[in-house]
């Protein structure tokens, strides 16, 4: 415990010492499209400098990936060290230094299935925020039924040729690499998929951008014609992917769960909105049907919270997340689609605003910020297929015959 103190002492003076004023206030919108979240990779365009500089100290003491080994960049922190710096960083509103698909999904599974050259190689360029990666998993015809991919990748004795199309595939215009399930043997359906990653610049790879209802293009079809991949970028056994994706998508719904759904209204909390908007009664919200609706909100998105919490700390003192995490995913969803609709509806006609400088920015965020959440129960695995998994892998029930 005295060992506990004497980090959270250094972490302080640390933290103090090299987070720059501009790094303290969280994400926040700059403009419609951008909250200022720091994503690195090789096209970021470091609007704010003190953004980099956040980021490089970060990553230098490994504090983007606080816990992994030191071997391979991370911060080598216990988990209870590592509770210690969020807390400190959360005590100064400390922005995330880096948001990443490489630190919340790819990493995890390299450090349990990658050789060791692979870890080396892949490992330190993602606690630097050098490399971004996208997701290559869904395709048309293969989203629930994941399995049904058939991006061929056939073996050319010193390379794999990969052809086919993926869809829905998260910032693959900003990203630099793909990790990406290929079918590596048309015979088997689930033993026949490997797990391979490529660079983004490959001849042959192509993203093109998908405008959504709210405006906005986060993700993209992504398209591969003959794209030639050194046979050294495959993860794991050749056909041995599947395993290597499912446990991918454990770390995907675990940090979903915690918070990676974003922000709903600017930061802005649902109550005090309310008061803003609707009005006080005898210092309470005026309108009494929405009170109990947001106070109901409120209590579950606690409980919500708390057995993240708890569900976080069983998963670090076991073996990482299990298939548990459908339930808490689940739960997310319909609690960020809940938090977003209230919000809309306590604007009021206010939240109708989609640009223009009659509405506030958290006005027009309310409305953006609910048509995104509909992708909540979509992305990640939908949550008619996580209801399956919790029924067979948790609760260990039979498949309807
Ligand atoms: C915001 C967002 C970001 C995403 N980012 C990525 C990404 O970066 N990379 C990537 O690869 N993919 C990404 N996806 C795709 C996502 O993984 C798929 O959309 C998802 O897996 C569902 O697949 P589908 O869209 O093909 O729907 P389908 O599988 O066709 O499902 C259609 C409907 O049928 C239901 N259904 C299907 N099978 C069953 C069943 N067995 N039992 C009961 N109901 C069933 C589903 O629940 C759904 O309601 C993203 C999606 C969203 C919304």
């Amino acid at each position: 415990m005295a060992d506990l103190e004497t980090f959270r002492a250094e972490a302080r003076a640390w933290l103090e010492a090299n987070c720059p004023p501009s790094m303290r206030q969280g994400a926040v919108a700059v403009t419609e499209d951008d909250d200022g979240s720091i994503w690195g990779g090789r096209k970021a365009k470091w609007k704010n400098p003190e953004a980099k500089q956040w980021l490089d100290r970060m990553a230098g003491k490994g504090w983007t990936a606080p816990t992994w080994p030191k071997e391979y960049g991370g911060g080598g922190l216990s988990n209870a060290e590592n509770r210690v710096l969020q807390q400190e960083m959360g005590r100064i509103k400390a922005r995330t230094p880096l948001m990443s698909f490489g630190l919340w999904m790819l990493g995890p599974v390299l450090l349990e299935y990658a050789n060791e050259e692979q870890k080396r190689k892949f490992l330190p360029p993602i606690v630097r925020g050098e490399i971004r990666w996208c997701q290559g998993y869904s395709e048309p015809g293969a989203g629930s039924d994941l399995a049904g991919l058939r991006t061929q990748a056939v073996d050319k004795g010193d390379h794999w040729l990969v052809n086919g199309q993926k869809i829905w595939t998260s910032y693959a215009d900003q990203a630099d690499w793909i990790f990406c399930l290929v079918r590596t043997d048309n015979s088997k359906k689930h033993e026949g998929i490997s797990f391979l990653l490529f660079d983004m610049t490959t001849p042959g790879v192509e993203a093109r951008p998908i405008k959504l209802i709210s405006g906005q293009s986060p993700f993209c079809e992504t398209f591969f014609s003959d794209v030639k991949v050194p046979k050294e970028q495959l993860v794991g056994k050749l056909n041995g992917g599947w395993d290597i994706a499912k446990r991918l998508l454990q770390y995907e719904r675990q940090n979903i769960s915690s918070g990676g759904f974003g922000g709903g209204g600017g930061g802005y909390d649902l109550e005090h909105a309310a008061l803003d908007y609707v009005g006080k009664d005898d210092g309470r919200i005026a309108d009494a049907d929405l009170r109990a609706r947001i106070t109901t909100h409120k209590m579950e998105a606690r409980a919500f919270a708390m057995t993240v919490r708890r569900a976080e700390e069983e998963s670090k003192q076991g073996k990482g997340p299990s298939a548990a995490t459908s339930i808490i995913k689940y739960a997310a969803a319909k609690i960020n689609q809940e938090r977003t609709e209230l919000m809309v509806e306590t604007l009021g006609a206010q939240a109708l605003g989609w640009e223009g400088g009659q509405f506030k920015p958290n006005e027009i965020m309310a409305m953006r910020a609910m048509l995104r959440a509909k992708g909540n129960s979509i992305e990640g695995g939908t949550s008619e297929v996580n209801l399956n998994v919790v029924s067979k892998r948790v609760l260990g029930l039979m498949d309807h015959q």
